[in-house]
């Protein structure tokens, strides 16, 4: 391989270039975005970049501008890919230019899913994806001013808790019965949707929204199927990604929910790779999906940028990931099984707490409240399928470490 084109600028295809050029891949790399900017985080984009625009924080970018010089990537932001020109060998360029590749990683990712309504485009209807759209949405978190929130997955969860912090007026509404319910399961869901009302989030969960009402052009109240109408002076819409498989699509590869990987991260044509939010995948307890996590993309960006680079591969982790509300620092692994047997470890009054969801005696899924550094043992608790019984991870003096040890 003399050559790599990598098609998306941000997390996973930043570290698949980092990936390349540490394992002493010497050849040309081409990294195609369509942001202006060089790969950047995004986990900032819904706390520090609202509070403080003006201010991005320090290590917001992956890396420095000179790196990529100094490691010779040919950088082509601000430009589209349009195409995956197999025939051609490469990749065609918005402006009809050919990058010549002979293997292509694509780190699309995907685009926030519109609101199927009328309105759902006007200049106070926000979503959260890119660094522009949070400088755009951060005009209108000013105090006092009144916020609703459409969708509490983890965007919808941590823009409110944000506009509260900027003395925001927010309502939240979810389909669901709480918020984050999907990952976090009825129980916990439930219990973070108080904390959001204790801190001020008006909720209306268990209701959808039905359309909006507008004034000079923007939109002025948003309309609940229960027929309740709330007065607003802008709308944060978070309801998931769609993911951008099209370039997949129009070049033959097999493409599902997502674009369809091996576990060495390869497509169905041998000389294209997929990783991040992008690619679906083997899950860790079967099926197959698209993980939208931070660390799936840094990770299986890295086992693809391997991968071409005909190393061994065989990429399948538990899921991970992280989401700080208010003073809350929420993580989960792995999964909910159906039919969990639910163990606590400590109080959830306290909101400092983990809690290990069972499938048949064998941990699945570990979730902690303000309990960050039990994760990393939990973490491999998950990852290596430990059995243990109840009344061992509830008792807090048993130290996981010495649960682990002892499946070991
Ligand atoms: P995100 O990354 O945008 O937070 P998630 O998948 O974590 O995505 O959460 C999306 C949330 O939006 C879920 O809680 C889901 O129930 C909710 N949702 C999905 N569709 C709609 C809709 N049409 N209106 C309101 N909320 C929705």
């Amino acid at each position: 391989m003399r050559s790599v084109a990598i098609v998306g600028a941000n997390l996973a295809g930043g570290r698949a270039v980092e990936a390349l050029r540490q394992a002493g891949f010497d050849g040309r790399i081409t990294l195609i975005g369509e942001e202006p900017w060089r790969p950047y985080e995004r986990p900032p984009l819904s706390k520090e970049v609202l509070w403080d625009p003006a201010n991005v924080p320090d290590n917001f970018f992956l890396q420095n501008e000179a790196w990529y010089d100094d490691n010779r990537i040919d950088m082509r932001l601000g430009t589209r890919a349009e195409a995956v020109d197999l025939a051609a060998g490469g990749v065609r360029l918005s402006g009809g230019e050919l990058v010549a590749a002979d293997k292509v990683l694509l780190a699309t990712g995907g685009h926030a899913r519109k609101l199927n309504l009328a309105g759902a485009d006007c200049a106070n209807v926000h979503y959260l994806r890119t660094r522009d759209d949070a400088a755009r949405m951060a005009l209108d978190l000013l105090e006092g001013a009144r916020i609703v929130i459409v969708g509490m997955g983890v965007i919808g969860a941590e823009v409110a808790a944000s506009a509260i912090k900027l003395g925001c007026d927010v309502t939240a509404v979810e389909p669901l019965a709480a918020p984050m319910e999907r990952a976090l399961g009825q129980r916990f869901g439930h219990w973070l949707g108080e904390e959001h009302r204790k801190r001020g989030v008006k909720t209306h969960f268990s209701r959808g929204v039905t359309g909006f009402k507008f004034a000079e052009g923007r939109v002025s109240a948003v309309e609940l199927d229960d027929g309740a109408l709330i007065p607003c002076d802008a709308v944060v819409v978070g309801v998931g990604i769609v993911p951008a498989t099209s370039l997949a699509l129009d070049a033959g590869l097999a493409v599902n929910n997502g674009i369809i990987v091996d576990r060495r991260c390869q497509t169905s044509n041998p000389v294209v790779f997929a990783a991040g939010d992008v690619a679906e995948q083997d899950g860790f307890f079967g099926g197959r999906f698209r993980q939208e996590t931070y660390q799936n993309a840094a990770d299986q960006a890295q086992a693809a940028a391997m991968a071409m680079l005909e190393r061994e591969v065989d990429y399948c982790r538990p899921m991970w990931y992280w989401s700080d509300q208010f003073d809350l620092n929420i993580q989960f692994s792995g999964q909910i099984p159906v039919q969990a047997e639910v163990v606590l470890r400590g109080d959830m009054e306290s909101n400092a707490f983990v809690a290990f969801f069972l499938s048949g005696g064998t941990i699945n899924g570990m979730l902690t409240v303000n309990r960050a550094p039990d994760m990393g043992i939990g973490k491999r608790l998950v990852e290596r399928r430990v059995k243990a019984s109840a009344a061992q991870l509830a008792d807090a003096d048993v130290s996981l470490r010495d649960v682990l040890k002892q499946a070991s």
